[in-house]
């Protein structure tokens, strides 16, 4: 996989290079690179789950199986009135979300975990995102407050994040917006192989090894 591309380098120099201190690397991230994790309950590779999201964001009161059958397109979010779940707008009550995007980068090797959140907006934030969200140039608009209306590993809500929207229909990622959360330290440090199980098995996923 390209995510590990450098891995082995990493934590294997070859045998004929002289020894010399290479940046240490958790050596498990070499096994999960092997495919050595495997989830007890589904049997998927962890690797598959560097890659995570929630279908709603957490207030939406609805059946998450309905909700996985039918996603609905985004056009339809105007012309229903009360709560409504789109790929990328949820209405709750009087409360506007929208789906983003957190990364974190891995500590010691090259590659990163994306978690699929849902961010609460104020009103006039969320209604200028979902005006421009057609024209696919979202960079130019300011950085918009809001809070994770998902929990990520063991951090539930609150948290307070800064949104930078993005161009070419990407979705806008996040920022945890006070620096000293350790989901903010995460962010620039690296999540270590123990966080990144950890955010793993909060999404119902068991590992043994
Ligand atoms: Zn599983």
């Amino acid at each position: 996989m390209n995510m590990f591309r450098g891995l082995r380098e990493v934590l294997r120099p070859k045998d004929t290079e002289p020894f010399r201190e290479t940046p240490h690397a958790d050596p498990r991230w070499l096994d999960l690179a092997d495919g050595k994790y495997k989830c007890a309950c589904c049997g998927l590779d962890a690797r598959e789950f560097l890659s995570l999201s929630y279908i709603a964001p957490a207030p939406f009161p609805h059946d998450n199986d309905q909700i996985d059958l039918a996603p609905l397109a985004n056009d339809i979010f105007d012309t229903v009135d009360g709560d409504i779940l789109t790929d990328d707008f949820c209405r709750v009550d009087t409360h506007h979300f929208v789906r983003t995007v957190i990364v974190f980068p891995l500590d010691g090797v090259e590659g990163c975990m994306m978690i699929g959140v849902w961010v609460s907006l104020e009103t006039e934030d969320f209604a200028r995102y979902h005006a421009t969200m057609d024209r696919g140039q979202q960079s130019q608009l300011d950085l918009m407050f809001g809070w994770l209306a998902n929990p990520v590993g063991e951090y539930d809500r609150p948290v307070a994040v800064l949104l930078h929207p993005q161009d070419s229909f990407q979705r806008p990622w996040l920022q945890i917006a006070h620096e000293e959360h350790p989901l903010a330290i995460a962010q620039i440090d690296g999540l270590t192989f123990d966080q990144m199980m950890n955010f793993i098995q909060a999404h119902g996923h068991s590992f043994t090894n």
